[in-house]
C-alpha cells in the first residue's frame, strides 16, 4: 500500500571533502546517499542527526572509486543487510567496479552506464561522465517527484554537459574545491599541484563559478559548495566565487550553503510540485546508532 501526498524533498550533506564524502537525496521516509566515503557509523549518527533516522535507504549510488567516495561501502552493506533484512543495491559503472579496492566491494552492484536514466525505488536517477583521475567517473541527477538534485564533484573541469546538467537542477552540491592562487602559493608539492588543477583533477573556485554562468541555473533554489579543501581554499573565498557565478548568470533566489567536513548540512527542502509516492511508515532503526557514548563496544563495532 502506498499513500499519495505532497512532500519536501531533502537533501543533506554528510560529510563533503577529501577525508569522506555523501550525500542524501530523497524524502523523510526514503531515498539514496550518494557516495559513501565516511565510516558507516558517522553516515548513520549524523542521519540521525539531521532527523533523517526513518529514511530507509533505496540504493547508494558511487560516483567513482576514490576511498573519499566509496570507502564505507563494505561496512555498510553488512548494516543495511542487518537494518533491513536484505541487501541494498550499491549503483556504480564498470569502470569505477573494476577500480574498486577489494576492501570496498559490497555484495549488491548494478551497473551504472552514462547517459542513461534508471529508476531507484520511486527516483529517477542520471548519470553522466565528468573528467576525474579515475577509470570511469560519473555525476548524479537524481529525480523525485519532479524536483531534480544533483551532486557533482570530483571534475577537473567544467563541460557542456556539466553545464547542461547543472542549468536542470533545483538543489545542485556542486565543488568547489580550491582558490586558484591559494593552490599555487600553497604547501603542496608541485606534482600534487599539478594534478589537482589538472584537466583531471578537482574544479577551482573560478571553474565552479563560471559553470553557473554557462549552466543558466534557472531553476536552482539551494546550492552547495562542496570539497572544498582544507588547504587550498576557505569558505569565504568559495562563497565569494559562487555569488559572483550566481550574479553573471542573472540568477536570483538561490540560497547557497557551503558543506564540510566535520558538521553535516542540512536538510535542505523543496516542496514537491506534484503527488509523490511514498511507502508505509517503517519502524524506526534501532537506537544503538543514535549516541556514541552510550554504545557498547560489541554494538560498535558493527557500524565501523
Ligand atoms: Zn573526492
Ligand atoms: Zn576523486
Amino acid at each position: 500500500m502506498h499513500a499519495l501526498q505532497h512532500q519536501d524533498v531533502i537533501v543533506a550533506s554528510l560529510a563533503s571533502g577529501s577525508r569522506g564524502n555523501s550525500t542524501y537525496i530523497g524524502t523523510e521516509k526514503a531515498g539514496v546517499l550518494v557516495d559513501c566515503g565516511l565510516s558507516t557509523r558517522q553516515i548513520l549518527n549524523r542521519m540521525d542527526e539531521l532527523g533523517l533516522s526513518d529514511a530507509q535507504i533505496r540504493g547508494v549510488l558511487i560516483t567513482h572509486e576514490h576511498s573519499d567516495h566509496v570507502g564505507a561501502a563494505r561496512v555498510l552493506d553488512r548494516t543495511f543487510q542487518k537494518l533491513y533484512g536484505r541487501p541494498v543495491p550499491f549503483y556504480m559503472t564498470q569502470g569505477t567496479r573494476a577500480g574498486l579496492h577489494k576492501q570496498c566491494v559490497p555484495t549488491t552492484i548494478l551497473p551504472v552506464t552514462s547517459g542513461r536514466t534508471f529508476q531507484v525505488g520511486d527516483f529517477l536517477v542520471e548519470a553522466w561522465t565528468v573528467p576525474h583521475d579515475t577509470l570511469d567517473p560519473v555525476a548524479y541527477a537524481v529525480n523525485v517527484g519532479g524536483v531534480r538534485a544533483g551532486v557533482i564533484t570530483d571534475l577537473g573541469r567544467t563541460t557542456r554537459l556539466v553545464e547542461r546538467q547543472l542549468g536542470s537542477l533545483d538543489i545542485a552540491v556542486l565543488e568547489f574545491n580550491h582558490d586558484f592562487d591559494m593552490l599555487m602559493q600553497g604547501p603542496y608539492p608541485i606534482r600534487l599541484k599539478q594534478r589537482v588543477k589538472g584537466a583531471h583533477g578537482h574544479l577551482s573556485n573560478a571553474q565552479a563559478a563560471q559553470a553557473i554562468e554557462r549552466g543558466g541555473t534557472e531553476r536552482l533554489k539551494h546550492l552547495v559548495l562542496a570539497h572544498l579543501s582544507d588547504d587550498n581554499n576557505t569558505p569565504e573565498a568559495a562563497m565569494e566565487a559562487a555569488q559572483e557565478g550566481l550574479h553573471r548568470s542573472a540568477c536570483r533566489g538561490v540560497t547557497v550553503h557551503v558543506a564540510s567536513q566535520q558538521i553535516p548540512l542540512g536538510p535542505l527542502r523543496i516542496r514537491t510540485p506534484r503527488n509523490l509516492r511514498v511507502p508505509r511508515p517503517t519502524p524506526r532503526r534501532t537506537a544503538a546508532v543514535v549516541t556514541p557514548p552510550t554504545v557498547p563496544p560489541a554494538q560498535l563495532s558493527l557500524f565501523g
